[in-house]
């Protein structure tokens, strides 16, 4: 019995790597040119899309909004299995429970526009076995619930793309007027509307097995990269967990026993797994299984963090892995190093109906 468990586990981990990672950086066959609501799109027209992914798919998708942004603008998860009217408490004992975050920089902008492609693509073919040879959505959403948060980040996505006229609040356009300026935005920025980098701005402490103490790391003095005022990117805020932003991801993060984690970024085509603070051995090689799987359906290299100079601290990664041990992979997706992101990796992966 436990070994028959242990091999479906396995058939598992694979049909869900298979499924996240199989599009990537290919070019999807019978593609055409993506529409212009991928690339220039606000986070409203993503939104609503969302909304009638919902409408087309009722037994598919269901939108869950966690919360508004500082702007007003929805946070929001899309459910995504076989019955999905249906969940229960006890749905999540009978299946196996996916968290996937994208949009958490601002300037990665691909990441969200790919989780909505995916999303699509896995309902087409959950009605049609043809629409893919590469899978069986069917199976995947039968024994699987995705999560999906395809944008975290909505007020710096829409500053990234359509500039200052994005921002309606007159006192949050002086403040970022103070300290920066459109063209730096329009360029550059990973923050969000406060000019707080996300991703260093999380709750942040940890056991260490080795001295039996909980470690904050906000009592680090030095970060590898930093900015010590609100900056386009690299500010960790005033505070962990100061920006809404943050306050919900960590609520969803911890809302319920998801079995992994799945951050999409974009710099570089790497995967990172490990965490160097817990220096838990355990956790380390079940977030490499994790992260050796995608790197055999996407090519991309396998990062391991070893050294603490190079690292930082507020991490979406280190936030879940100190508080719930489970594996957090991040997939970096795009091999662009400048921004805003070339509009070839669309045209490579995506056409969306
Ligand atoms: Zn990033």
């Amino acid at each position: 019995m436990l070994i028959s468990r242990g091999i479906d586990l396995k058939k598992i981990y694979i049909l869900i790597f298979l499924f996240i990672i199989a599009n990537t950086g290919n070019v999807y066959a019978g593609s055409t040119i993506y529409d212009v609501w991928g690339y220039d799109a606000s986070s409203d027209v993503y939104y609503q899309k969302a909304l009638e992914f919902e409408k087309t798919y009722p037994d598919l998708i269901k939108v869950n909004i966690l919360d508004k942004t500082l702007n007003e603008r929805p946070v929001y998860e899309i459910i995504l299995t076989e019955n999905v009217q249906n969940i229960t408490d006890q749905s999540y004992i009978d299946k196996t429970n996916i968290s996937v975050e994208g949009g958490l920089h601002s300037r990665e902008t691909y990441n969200t526009f790919y989780i909505f492609k995916w999303i699509e693509d896995h309902c087409l073919d959950y009605y049609d076995n043809d629409y893919s040879n590469k899978y069986d959505s069917k199976a995947l959403l039968q024994k699987c619930i995705f999560s999906l948060v395809p944008l975290s980040n909505p007020d710096g996505f829409d500053l990234f793309k359509l500039g200052m006229k994005s921002i309606a609040d007159q006192t949050l356009k002086s403040y970022l007027e103070k300290y920066t300026s459109e063209s730096q935005i329009m360029s550059q920025l990973k923050a969000n509307a406060r000019l707080v980098d996300l991703n260093r701005n999380f709750e942040d402490i940890y056991y260490n097995k080795q001295s039996q103490r909980w470690i904050n790391q906000k009592d680090k003095l030095t970060y590898a990269v930093t900015n010590a005022i609100p900056h386009v990117n690299y500010y960790k805020g005033e505070y962990q967990g100061s920006e809404k932003e943050t306050q919900i991801l960590q609520d969803y993060y911890l809302s319920r026993n998801f079995r992994v984690y799945i951050s999409f970024h974009s710099r570089g085509q790497v995967i990172y797994y490990d965490n160097i603070y817990l220096k838990n051995k355990e956790y380390d090689n079940k977030a490499l299984e994790y992260a050796k799987t995608a790197n055999k359906y996407s090519g991309y290299n396998v990062i391991t963090s070893t050294n603490e100079s190079l690292s930082s601290y507020g991490y979406a990664s280190n936030f879940v892995a100190n508080n719930t041990l489970k594996p957090f992979i991040t997939i970096e997706t795009t091999s662009a190093k400048s921004f805003p992101i070339d509009l070839s990796h669309y045209n490579k992966t995506c056409f969306i109906h």
